[in-house]
């Protein structure tokens, strides 16, 4: 037996272990001291009423023989695609019901997706980056070029001469928060299109775009229909991180690509549990996207206080406004590394050294609006104590 040799190329990554490391020895030195955790890349609000009803009721469905269901269809059930195209509708999309797949979340879709490519494929992604799409493109032995996300382009990398067969785009991104606008996602239509090239469209933090010249989808940009998967989730949307359920969406103007991906997802896939779809579809009603929005509303105004607060302190930044992300700039020219140390020693506050997520993430360092108001304040006042002017 010969095992998959490109595992060999994968890097170990210490990031979320250092940091637990670090602050577990930090209380353990100072079992005082209140650390205010500002790392957490995971939501924590609870789902919200309308889709614990639905799972509730479709629990009850499942246990009455009348309304029993065993295995559903590989790309999900009609009810929940017919929500999310109603969804894409709102952004004036159209979308065929056979072009939506329903999956259990964006991480797997991701992944699996490279299933539908050949060899020889270079990989265009943007450092810093979001892990997954580096490790998954490893674990097949693709050629990755790195396109570099800095101060200068606001972390919001264009397109060049350089020649791509496969681009990674993550916008609202993650660890950023940078959002491309019409004019920018347009250009890498276009570029896609020119070059006959593939955009892999991460839209996981769509749901916390509040300006409506803002694009939610890559769909909302002409010509993205020839050039464009897009790969969703309700992760981030309405706390499905543990319940699981996403979406991806595979136009048929690709050609091949729509019917190659249907015959994978039904050849290795059997489809999200009718329950969680139910909850799902629930996310989607009026009462779901009602309650769904005084989470997301929780989470942007914790953005809000954090990137005003840098802000105050004369500290360059980018996201905090259609994300759950600030990604600044750490001041006293410190490393990340330092300026995490920096911030648990002096205010006890936590969060994500950004060189953790590539090599143009040294010296910079992620925040996240995942916790509670009163710690979010409270880390806050810490904050601008060290850092004002
Ligand atoms: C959280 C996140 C996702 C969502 O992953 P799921 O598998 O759906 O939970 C996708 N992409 C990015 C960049 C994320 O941060």
């Amino acid at each position: 037996m010969n095992l998959n040799k490109n595992y060999e190329n994968l890097e170990q990554s210490y990031l979320f272990s250092t940091i637990a490391k670090k602050v577990n020895e930090f209380i353990s030195n100072n079992p005082d001291k209140k650390v205010i955790r500002l790392g957490i890349g995971d939501v924590t609000k609870p789902l919200c009423k309308a889709v614990t009803e639905a799972m509730h009721k479709a629990v009850d469905e499942m246990s009455i023989q009348e309304t029993f269901r065993g295995y559903g269809p590989e790309q999900g059930y009609d009810f929940l695609r017919l929500a999310i195209q109603d969804y894409y509708r709102k952004n004036n999309v159209e979308l065929d019901l056979d072009e939506i797949f329903i999956s259990d979340g964006a991480k797997s879709d991701l992944g699996n997706i490279l299933d539908l490519f050949g060899d020889d494929n270079i990989v265009l992604i943007p450092d810093p980056v979001y892990p997954a799409y580096v490790d998954t493109n490893i674990m097949d032995g693709n050629k990755i070029v790195y396109i570099n996300a800095n101060e200068e382009n606001g972390f919001l990398p264009m397109s060049s001469e350089e020649k791509a067969d496969i681009i990674y785009i993550c916008s609202p991104n993650n660890p950023t928060g940078a959002v491309y606008n019409k004019e920018q996602l347009k250009e890498w239509v276009n570029y896609a299109n020119k070059n006959n090239a593939l955009i892999l469209f991460d839209s996981a933090y769509e749901s916390f775009i509040s300006d409506n010249e803002l694009p939610r989808t890559i769909f909302e940009i002409e010509g993205a229909k020839t050039c464009a998967i897009e790969i969703c989730s309700l992760s981030k949307t309405a706390g499905f991180t543990g319940t699981r359920c996403g979406y991806t969406v595979v136009p048929k103007e690709l050609g091949k690509l729509n019917k190659m991906w249907l015959r994978r997802q039904t050849t290795k896939y059997n489809g999200v549990p009718y329950i969680v779809q139910r909850g799902a579809e629930a996310v989607f009603s009026e009462a779901g996207m009602k309650e769904i929005k005084e989470n997301l509303d929780y989470y942007k105004e914790n953005a809000k206080i954090i990137a005003k607060t840098v802000e105050s302190c004369g500290i360059w930044y980018v996201g905090g406004k259609h994300s759950p992300y600030i990604w600044l700039k750490c001041p006293n020219n410190m490393t990340s590394w330092e300026f995490f140390d920096y911030l648990l020693n002096n205010a006890q506050i936590v969060g994500t050294p950004g060189a953790g997520f590539g090599k143009n993430g040294e010296g910079y360092f992620r925040l996240t609006s995942f916790g509670s108001r009163e710690n979010t304040i409270e880390a806050m006042e810490r904050f601008r104590k060290l850092f004002e002017k």
